[in-house]
């Protein structure tokens, strides 16, 4: 077997009394989109806060490329590859997106957080790699045409796209997205699916995370369904869309 990208095993998560998730094992393959799926409130935040350290998980292990990074603080777990959504939007409404952009690029650097916006601490020859990153960013993700305006100004769709792209920046193995297509309209969610799909040929896996069941089944390799913080079916999407116990818990709603 090769090595995951991104291994989970028997990963459990309890709040207090509330078992968020319980012994929850599933594998991310290299170049694979991997779906997450299942009813409000059956664990799909939780394991993806404890994937990228937001808080301890109770027990279980979480493999990175074949290593435990379970016990690593979050921003360790970014720079070593593993990056996720949330982190950044309009924290710096003033910034263009090109420079909001540049402040994901610099997990990597090993450099002052705002060190390429304010010119501290940079390293010779760092800054044309920077750059063409950022470009090649906003070239995949579609923002070429917005990359001078502020963050503010944008859509809110823009913006959706400008945390996966800042999400990029950081030159992750992994991308977690969790419920990227919420609030976009049709032609939005299209833009999105090949935005993941692209993403996925970069030769970066995706783990998504999504209500929207005509997204997941179109986008996904794979699917994953939680259900009171348990797995309960793992498959292609045709194999999910047919399984009972799925369709009794979820799908059928
Ligand atoms: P989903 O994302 O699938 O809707 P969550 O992971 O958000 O589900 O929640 C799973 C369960 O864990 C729910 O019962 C929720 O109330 C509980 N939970 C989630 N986060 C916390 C928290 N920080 N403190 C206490 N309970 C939580
Ligand atoms: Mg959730």
């Amino acid at each position: 077997m090769t090595t995951a990208v991104l291994q989970v095993q028997n990963l459990c998560k309890s709040f207090g009394g509330v078992h968020a998730v319980r012994d929850l094992s599933f594998r991310v393959e290299p170049g694979e989109i991997l779906g997450l799926i299942g009813p409000n409130g059956s664990g799909k935040s939780t394991t993806v806060n404890a994937l990228a350290g937001v808080y301890p998980v109770t027990s279980g292990e979480i493999l990175l490329a074949g290593g435990h990074i379970q016990t690593l603080p979050e921003y360790e777990r970014v720079s070593m590859g593993l990056a996720r959504t949330f982190q950044t939007a309009s924290i710096f409404p003033e910034f263009t997106v090109r420079e909001q952009i540049r402040l994901g690029c610099n997990v990597t650097l090993h450099s002052h957080p705002l060190s390429s916006v304010f010119g501290i601490g940079r390293h010779p020859g760092e800054d044309e790699a920077v750059t063409q990153r950022i470009e090649d960013i906003l070239e995949l993700t579609g923002l070429n045409d917005v990359a001078d305006n502020r963050v503010a100004t944008i859509t809110a769709a823009e913006q959706r796209f400008l945390m996966i792209a800042t999400a990029l920046a950081a030159q992750p193995k992994v991308i977690l997205l969790d419920e990227p297509a919420a609030g976009l309209v049709s032609h939005e969610r299209q833009a999105l699916s090949s935005l993941i799909r692209s993403i996925r040929d970069t030769g970066v896996s995706v783990l998504v995370i999504e209500h929207h069941m005509a997204l997941i089944m179109e986008v996904c390799d794979r699917i994953v369904v939680l259900n009171f913080g348990s797995k309960i079916a793992e498959g292609t999407p045709e194999e999910i869309r047919n399984n009972q116990a799925v369709i009794d818990a979820y799908l059928g709603e």
